[in-house]
């Protein structure tokens, strides 16, 4: 079972899309193994983001993560990484598509509502930047034979 960190960031909690996220995740089949609502601060932010440091986006892409709550949360599932990216659409709404998370509610980048790590190594790191290992729930799902 691979792990992911998913985080609806703050369009997307402001905009009342947490349920209807949260919703398409559970029903791919993926298992919620911890959450919480977070006001990211600068520092974590950064840390987040590290591999954009330098970018020309990199300062208003702080800004924004930094500017009202997200919801922060660990995801399990096999190939949960490459599955939920697609879930989730293309960074650029413009090439979103719809069914996708991103193609069916977003319309601005960089306002494109979710973040999905993008291998077990970012993985791992976001989920340490935002939660301890005690915050994360093992327990099992009885139609996890059936997805
Ligand atoms: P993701 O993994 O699909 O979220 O995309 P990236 O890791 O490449 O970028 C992180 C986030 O930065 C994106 O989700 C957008 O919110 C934002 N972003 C990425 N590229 C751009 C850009 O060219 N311009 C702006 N304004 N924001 C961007
Ligand atoms: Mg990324």
């Amino acid at each position: 079972m691979d792990r992911t960190f998913l985080m609806v960031k703050p369009d997307g909690v402001q905009r009342g899309l947490i349920g209807r996220i949260i919703s398409r995740l559970e029903d791919k089949g993926f298992k919620l193994t911890a959450a919480k609502l977070v006001q990211v601060t600068r520092e974590q932010a950064e840390r987040h983001y590290e591999e954009h440091k330098g970018k020309p986006f990199f300062e208003n892409l702080v800004n924004f993560i930094t500017s009202g709550p997200v919801l922060a949360m660990v995801w399990e599932g096999d190939d949960i990484i490459v599955l939920s990216r697609t879930l989730i659409g293309k960074t650029s709404v413009t090439e979103a598509l719809p069914g996708t998370i991103r193609g069916d509610f977003a319309a601005h980048t960089p306002f494109n509502l979710i973040h999905g790590s993008d291998s077990p190594q970012s993985a791992d790191r976001e989920i340490a930047n935002f939660f301890g290992p005690e915050e994360e729930v093992q327990y099992d799902k009885s139609v996890a034979a059936w997805i």
